[in-house]
Formats: structure tokens, sequence, C-alpha cells
């Protein structure tokens, strides 16, 4: 959580003007946050007012919402996530038909002051709520409820972390790259294995190659691509024992958090059980000597 004056320009992402490509720029907003006051309420649901909307890539967006006036923060300790609902119609019983998901806010708490959130989303093809948020125009809200904790992340609990993600499961393992590069004092290496079909479905690459080269010391970014296009230098396929051997923390030196669709955890982490607790180290990772205490699946 945010504390003190927030009178200095804090670094967070936005889209370019060809709205395809994520850039660093800056705020100076003034606003005393000396005594934070979340926006978010955990046992209801907010409305959100939306600000604008950027292209990602070809099927996801980044969507910006307000915070409503009187808060200072999101209220969102890394990393977490939300709800967010929207009542799709009546059912046959007369009901209202509510559909409910989650996602990751994209918006580092440790930024400070900036009046907004983003969240990263993927339009599924027939996916209601993606569906539905992909039709908001600014000015619309959307009821978003949270947080929902994750991993509480402490600077420096680990020398290394390793991040496995697949597809926009990029968004809770974002939340930690965002906390440990935007605070000096904390030295963990990140090390970022980043599964996708083929290149453009890669999101943020330009931002993480521009991380890599401002933070070479603490961050490196791997692609792996089903799909890669001629003269790819990086992984090819899947995720695979190799991979891992070569890119990750070994069992003991750190943490790895992965993040992906099921088929991908089973194969790389093991999936969590049906009740959405950790469940054993499964799949490659199990293999390869990690245990429940080197893994954490979001
Ligand atoms: C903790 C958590 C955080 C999440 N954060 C984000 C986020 O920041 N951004 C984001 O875009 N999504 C995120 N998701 C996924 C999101 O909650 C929805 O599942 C997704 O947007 C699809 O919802 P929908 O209602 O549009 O479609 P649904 O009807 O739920 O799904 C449509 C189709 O897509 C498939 N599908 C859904 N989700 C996935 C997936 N992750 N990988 C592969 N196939 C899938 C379904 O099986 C179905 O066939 C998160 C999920 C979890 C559990």
């Amino acid at each position: 959580m945010t504390t003190g004056t927030v009178e200095q320009s804090a670094a967070y992402y936005a889209t370019s003007e060809s709205n395809t490509k994520p850039t660093v720029t800056s705020k100076t907003p003034k606003v005393d946050v000396k005594n934070p006051k979340p926006a978010l309420i955990a046992d209801q649901f907010v409305s959100f007012e939306l600000k604008s909307v950027h292209d990602v890539n070809h099927n996801t967006k980044t969507f910006r919402f307000a915070l409503p006036e009187g808060t200072t923060e999101l209220g969102l300790p890394t990393a977490s996530a939300v709800v967010t609902k929207f009542v799709k119609g009546t059912k046959p019983d007369g009901k209202p038909d509510v559909v409910i998901r989650p996602y990751t806010p994209l918006e580092d708490p440790a930024d400070g002051y900036t009046g907004y959130f983003d969240l990263l989303i993927k339009k599924y093809p027939n996916g209601p709520m993606s569906t539905h948020i992909f039709s908001l125009k600014p000015g619309d809200k959307l009821d978003v409820k949270g947080p929902i904790p994750k991993w509480p992340y402490k600077a420096n609990e680990f020398k290394k972390v390793g991040l496995i993600a697949g597809g926009t499961g990029i968004t809770p393992n974002l939340q930690v790259i965002q906390r440990i590069l935007s605070n000096p004092e904390d030295k963990t290496h990140i090390a970022l294995v980043f599964a996708n079909i083929a290149e453009e479905d890669i999101l943020l690459k330009s931002y993480f190659d521009d991380l890599q080269k401002k933070h070479s010391d603490r961050f490196n970014v791997y692609y792996v691509l089903e799909k890669p296009p001629k003269g790819w230098t990086q992984g090819v396929g899947y995720v695979s024992e190799q991979i891992v051997k070569e890119q990750l923390p070994k069992p003991g030196e750190g943490k790895v958090f992965i993040c992906g669709p099921n088929q991908m955890l089973a194969a790389i982490s093991g999936t969590k059980t049906p009740d959405y607790k950790q469940g054993e180290v499964g799949g490659i990772l199990k293999k390869l000597g990690y245990t429940e205490n080197d893994v954490y699946k979001f």
C-alpha cells in the first residue's frame, strides 16, 4: 500500500499513439495519500467508470477505469485479483443471469496515486464477460470486487523468482515484476518464461524487452512459441524440461510462480485442486525435484 504525499513522477505503462505498442510514461499527481483510502471493498461490488481503451494486440486490450472520487488507491496488495460482475439477462426462472469472472489489475500499488487502474483482457469468442467488457464505451461502468489476495509478495524474501506465464496468465506475474523492479532496494532476480502460440500473441513484448535492457542485472525474459516465425532464436513448442532447467531457479533456490491455462499447469506444475487450493506439485517441476515449497500456482 502507498503512504506519503506522491509528488514525484511514477512510471506506469500506457499505449503509444499507434495503440499497439506499450510505452513507459510518467505522471505527476499531487494527491495527499498519507491516509490511503482504497477504492476496493472486500465484500461489496463497487462501480468503476471506464475512462479509455487501448489496443494491445489482435484480441487483447487494456481497459482503464477511474478510481472513484475521494479514494486514493485501488487497494490491491501484490499479488491479488479482483472479480467483475454483470447481469447478462434473466434466467428462465425469472432470476437475474449474473456473470462473474476474476481478473488481475495491472496497476502496481507501489507506484503511488494514479487515479485509475488497468485491466488487460483477452476477448474469447462467445465468452460472456470478455465480450461484455469489450462492448463497454468510455463513461460506462463495471462492477468490481476485491482484492482476492494470492501471494503476499515481500521484498528480498527470495534471491530469485521464476515466473512461468501462458497468454493472459502474464497478468499476476506482471504485478510481481512491477513490484520488484519499482523498488531499488529489492535485489530479487526475476526469470520470466512467457509461452504463447505465435509472436503476435505475446502481450506487452516491447515492454518486457525494454525492462530487460533497463534491468539486465535483475530481469530476464525468455519467450516460448508454439508457432515461431522464421529465424526465431528462443523457445519453440511447449515449455520443456530443458527450458525449465536452463531458465528458472533450481529447486530450493527461490520461488517459481505459474499462471496459465489448465493444460499448461497440468504439464508443468500440476493443476490446482477443484476447490482452488495449491494441490501437489506435478508435471515437469515435480520430475525435476521441485516441491510445494518451491512453487506457487496463481
Ligand atoms: C485468478 C484469475 C485471474 C485472471 N486474470 C485475467 C486477466 O487479467 N485477463 C484476462 O484476460 N483473463 C484473466 N483471467 C481469465 C478470466 O477470468 C476469464 O476466464 C476470461 O476472460 C474468459 O471469460 P469469458 O466470460 O469471456 O469466457 P468464458 O465463457 O469463461 O470462456 C470462453 C472460452 O475460453 C476458454 N478460456 C477461458 N479462460 C481461459 C484461459 N485463461 N485460458 C484458456 N482458455 C480459456 C474457456 O474454456 C471457454 O472455452 C483470469 C482468471 C483467473 C482464474
